[in-house]
């Protein structure tokens, strides 16, 4: 029998394993306990399981962990990690150190096939999604390095905005969700959880109807679909008017759930005002906040990041006509943190 790890079951499917096992379901939350609230390293060390029923987890289960196989930290405490998976891949993850908490950006997929024409993380193709215990894994990992520094405080907050598309890889992200904010596990709350998707519409249907309290962003980039081509090819499937509507229906499925959008600011391409009047126009019946993204030249100077003086114009603007606007605070600029950059450097020299 193939062992499992034990990091990609969720509370539920672990029930479901332990009363199989012929015991009570209440296991599943003790092992939880012990995963997630005291960190344990071994099935040896959970005390209140008999030696004999953990001499039977650890024949069906594993508790491996991703290794870190590049860490850098920053001035401004940014970590990067690129982590080596089970099969010798390698993903990154990074942890942002917001004064609200401590933000982890997961990735979904080695790889990614979206294509979008600004970005670092499509510059190597999608090998494979990533398991449900490498998403996991990715937030344990960073949770054990910060309880090893001093005043280090454990992840507070998840954006699944690493490289790869949540929606491509739907089953593993959702159960991802579902162990991180499970009250018997890390208890990340609902709120504090964001997933980002290009735009892919069955995805987005989907995710309102999961009953959660999970924030969705929305990576639009441009106001108009002739823009909108040249930077993201998914938008030649799922065009913005089917986007809009969709969004609509998350909103009317969600209880009302709102939805951020991602626009990156690109010099005299997506940054005039005339832009920024047809984003007020596309997104204003679905109640949305946009969040302005200074965009990172990591692609060979495709495009020119927007001065500071035109992101706050476009960014007033937006205020002025009722839609809250924020601006992205960047981090760890000294340690290549910026998506999927880590990553393309190391397989561009080796
Ligand atoms: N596939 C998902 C999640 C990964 S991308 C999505 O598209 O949303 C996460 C965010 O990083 C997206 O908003 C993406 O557009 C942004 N991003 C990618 N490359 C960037 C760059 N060079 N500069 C700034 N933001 C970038």
């Amino acid at each position: 029998m193939e062992k499992k790890n034990i990091y990609g079951i969720s509370l539920e499917e672990l029930e479901q394993e332990m009363l199989a096992l012929g015991q009570k379901a209440y296991r599943a939350k003790q092992l939880f306990s012990w995963l997630y609230v005291k960190n344990a390293k071994s099935f040896d060390e959970m005390s209140d399981i008999s030696i004999k029923f953990r001499e039977v987890l650890k024949e069906r289960y594993t508790m491996d962990l991703p290794e870190v196989f590049i860490k850098r930290v920053s001035n401004d405490g940014t970590i990067k990690l690129l982590l080596k998976m089970f099969d010798g891949e390698k993903i990154e993850t990074v942890l942002m150190p917001y004064n609200y908490g401590n933000a982890t950006c997961i990735s979904t997929q080695v790889g990614c096939n979206m294509n979008c024409f600004f970005c670092a993380s499509g510059l190597l193709k999608k090998k494979r999604d990533l398991t449900t215990e490498e998403m996991v894994g990715q937030v344990l990992v960073l949770n054990k390095m910060l309880s090893e520094m001093i005043d280090g405080k454990p992840v507070t907050h998840i954006v699944v905005m690493g490289t790869g598309e949540p929606f491509d890889n739907y089953d593993n992200v959702m159960r991802f969700v579902r162990i991180v904010n499970s009250q018997f596990g890390l208890a990340i709350g609902a709120r504090h959880i964001t997933v980002s998707t290009s735009g892919v519409i069955p995805g987005i249907l989907r995710y309102g109807k999961e009953g959660l309290q999970i924030n969705l962003a929305i990576s639009l980039h441009a106001p108009n679909n002739e823009l909108r081509n040249k930077l993201m090819p998914i938008n030649r499937k799922y065009p913005l008017e089917q986007l809009m509507e969709a969004v609509i229906q998350y909103g009317k499925d969600s209880n009302d759930r709102r939805v951020t959008y991602e626009y990156i600011m690109i010099e005299d391409f997506n940054d005039s005002m005339e832009c920024c009047d047809q984003l007020i126009e596309l997104i204003k019946p679905t109640y949305g906040y946009v969040n302005l993204i200074p965009y990172n030249n990591v692609v060979e100077n495709r495009y020119k990041r927007s001065s500071n003086n035109r992101i706050h114009r476009f960014h007033d603007k937006l205020m002025k006509s009722g839609i809250k606007t924020t601006i992205r605070k960047e981090f760890g600029a000294d340690i290549e943190a910026a998506c999927g950059q880590l990553r393309a450097k190391y397989a561009e020299n080796n």
